[in-house]
């Protein structure tokens, strides 16, 4: 299994959502733009609460699971390249 983070750059986005159809992980959001499910089983962080951070316009998870390639497909798919896939060690 692989541990990557994601991260997408709401300010980037611009809403054509080629991600959706790449990796259901990413959703539209309230603002018409895209972010990440909150209910797409990202990893626990210190406080043991599984958790999408929006900080600062970015939307960051962690994953430790398979759909890494997923992610990757989506990252490439957008336009804006508003995805960014890190693959973080544990
Ligand atoms: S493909 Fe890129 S620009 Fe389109 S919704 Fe997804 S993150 Fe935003």
């Amino acid at each position: 299994m692989t541990k990557y983070e994601v991260t997408l750059e709401k300010e980037a986005c611009d809403g054509i959502f080629a991600c959706l159809t790449r990796d259901p992980r990413f959703v539209e959001d309230e603002d018409g733009l895209a972010t990440i499910d909150p209910d797409a089983d990202p990893i626990y962080d210190a406080t043991g609460e599984e958790t999408v951070t929006v900080e600062a316009g970015r939307v960051v998870a962690t994953f430790d699971d398979d759909r890494v390639d997923e992610t990757k497909k989506a990252a490439q798919a957008c336009p804006v390249d508003a995805i960014e896939v890190r693959e973080v060690s544990e």
